[in-house]
């Protein structure tokens, strides 16, 4: 399937198989031209260094590796190592994805879309336009809170 995705020109592939399957990861790295990124395979920054054998690059999700900092450390090591790096998300707010938009410029790819995913997002001033996420100029991370009325809809 390797060798149709990338006669399809697909840009990569993320997490083939299973989190602990880095032997698995690893063979399939080596007959691979698409790039091989981890993501489930990735909690701790300290994760990186052992998965340079078996990917590409990493998909690197603030909410998971304890923010911002966390999120820095892994993306340096990775970078160390020579590994594409990937931002990510889970499905969270504005403020956590602006948070990981800071960091944008550093990366590979970004996937940054989890607030779109939410009914009702509790911050604003992030913009998705065609594709791509403006990083916010505003103070602190550059979001600010949706007031909420007492029954709970925006005020
Ligand atoms: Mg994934």
């Amino acid at each position: 399937m390797l060798g149709v995705l990338a006669a399809a020109d697909v840009e990569f592939v993320e997490q083939p198989l299973a989190a602990g399957d880095l032997e698995g990861h690893a063979e399939l790295r080596r007959h691979s031209t698409v790039p091989i990124v981890a993501d489930e395979s990735v909690h701790h920054r300290d994760d990186v260094p052992h998965l340079a054998e078996a990917f590409d690059a990493v998909n690197l999700k603030l909410a998971k590796l304890g923010g911002p900092l966390q999120a820095l450390a892994a993306l340096r090591t990775a970078r160390a190592l020579g590994m594409g790096v990937m931002l990510g998300c889970m499905i969270e707010s504005s403020l956590g994805i602006s948070a990981a938009v800071h960091l944008a410029g550093l990366a590979d790819w970004v996937d940054l879309d989890g607030a779109l995913l939410l009914a009702e997002d509790p911050f604003s001033g992030l913009a998705w336009t065609a594709g791509t996420v403006e990083r916010p100029t505003g103070a602190g991370w550059g979001v600010v809170e949706v007031v909420q009325d007492t029954a709970g809809s925006p005020a």
